[in-house]
């Protein structure tokens, strides 16, 4: 054993659970973070995902609370996530590595009632785990409040821009506690508004970065497969997913750009006899979990998704990521692919390129420094080939930055005049966006999610 976790200074109910869980190794990103965490800094750290992010935060935060018994009622803890999923994800890590230990953790998310959410709050966990909408409508009803807060937590703050949830993350902020430790995880730091998050949360960071947010998963294997139009790459999936390499292939994630899209692959691939399933953000929690738990069980291997859909899913064992429609950017390339080739296992990912979209591949692998082998179905070659040598040759690869999906980009406007309500009910027409279906929250409606209505 190269570096055990014994060697941060963990309590043993702490080293227990993590050989609980069968980790003897502490991940990268984990060695850099642990030992500044535990020293009290504040931290921004960029990694990728599937490095280990989520005990790097956890670890130094449960050690401290073993360490020091609660010195207030309150909550202790705040870790803002974007989505739903990754909210219960981080709920399992903890009740896995803090099982020998008699912490608690709550999980307020939107999707669920809240009244049992308010009673849950009541009980003051220890570790509060929740998605900005949701969490800010507690708050400004009073079921709880941020004072006593010794570490804060903003996991995938990127995806949480993405999502729209500035204002709320930026009201979150000015009502935690100030004597606190704050730590901001992302994949990338180019995503515009990051700053502001990082101003307002962290006080004199330490940057951690492990990996390049441009170094694609070295496990993964990129393959482009060409294609005349939509009609053509319906017919070369089902042709891949039934022959070779495709039909040997487990777990099956597939990406569309639209939720529309996303439906009609579905229903088209179920036509043919595979086993698929579609996710998209519109489906209520129960659902998802259902729709997961198929593909984990095995009942389905092909789950089809879009970005925002996708965002926080880990499902493990990923043999094959399909891009069935180039996504909109580097980054949305990265999160996508990074899905495959996990842990050891070497993973593939293929990217169905019409000729509209050609472009878009070459810039994102350009950004990317990434090389797209082309993948051919014999038999099924369409006319598209790349476009002609005589127009590329003419083109000058121009080192164009491909930055966040620029229809994402969050209202400023409202996020300012927001900050200056904190505290006040919002109106019902407030554009506030929110992770998901706000049941039990009747009154005060919210609009669903940017990413969501986007195709
Ligand atoms: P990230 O937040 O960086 O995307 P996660 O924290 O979700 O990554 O971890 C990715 C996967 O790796 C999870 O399945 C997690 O259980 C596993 N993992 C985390 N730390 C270790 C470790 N030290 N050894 C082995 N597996 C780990
Ligand atoms: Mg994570």
């Amino acid at each position: 054993m190269r570096d055990p976790f014994s060697a941060f200074d963990l309590p043993d109910a702490l080293l227990r659970g993590l050989d609980k869980l069968g980790f003897n190794e502490p991940t990268p990103v984990q060695r850099q973070v642990i030992p500044l965490a535990n020293a009290g800094a504040d931290l921004l750290v960029t990694a990728a995902t599937g490095t280990g992010k989520t005990l790097a935060f956890l670890l130094p935060m449960l050690r401290r609370f073993l360490a020091t018994p609660a010195p207030r009622k309150g909550i202790r803890a705040l870790i803002l996530v974007p989505t739903r999923e990754l909210a219960y994800q981080i709920q399992d890590h903890f009740l896995q590595v803090a099982s020998f230990t008699r912490l608690t953790a709550g999980v307020i998310v939107g999707g669920v009632a809240a009244s049992h959410q308010v009673n849950a709050l009541r009980r003051n966990p220890d570790i509060l785990i929740a998605t900005p909408g949701r969490l800010l409508d507690h708050l400004e009803r009073g079921a709880t409040d941020l004072g006593d807060l010794e570490f804060l937590v903003l996991d995938e703050a990127d995806r949480m821009l993405d999502m729209g949830f500035a204002p709320d993350v930026m009201e979150i902020i000015q009502t935690c506690n100030e004597e606190r430790q704050s730590l901001l995880f992302s994949a990338t730091l180019s995503r515009g508004g990051l700053q502001s998050f990082i101003d307002a949360a962290l006080r004199d960071p330490h940057r951690v970065q492990v990996d390049s947010h441009r170094a694609a998963h070295p496990d993964v294997r990129h393959r482009r497969l060409l294609a005349d139009d939509l009609e053509h790459k319906h017919r070369l999936l089902l042709a891949y997913l039934t022959q070779g390499e495709g039909e040997a292939a487990g777990k099956i994630l597939i990406f569309t750009n639209t939720r529309e899209r996303a439906t009609a692959l579905g229903n088209f691939l179920m036509g043919n006899g595979q086993r698929a399933a579609s996710l998209h953000g519109e489906l209520d929690q129960p659902e998802r979990v259902r729709v997961l738990n198929l593909l984990r069980e095995g009942r389905i291997r092909v789950l089809i998704a879009t970005d925002v859909a996708a965002r926080g899913l880990d499902v493990p064992g990923m043999d094959l990521v399909i891009n069935f429609d180039v996504p909109r950017s580097g980054s949305d390339y990265l999160h996508r692919t990074g899905r495959t080739g996990r842990a050891g296992a070497v993973g593939l990912a293929i990217t169905l390129v019409s000729p509209p979209e050609w472009n878009r591949m070459e810039s994102i692998e350009r950004y990317l420094q990434l090389d797209l082998q082309p993948l051919t179905l014999p038999g099924l070659e369409g006319r598209f080939r790349g476009p002609s040598p005589s127009r590329s040759a003419g083109k000058k690869p121009q080192p164009k930055v491909l930055t966040a999906p620029t229809a994402k980009a969050p209202k400023v406007k409202d996020r300012h005049r927001d900050r200056k309500n904190i505290g006040k009910r919002r109106q019902p027409s407030a554009p506030t966006a929110t992770a998901g279906a706000e049941a039990g929250f009747a009154p005060l409606k919210r609009q669903p999610e940017p990413g969501k209505g986007q195709p």
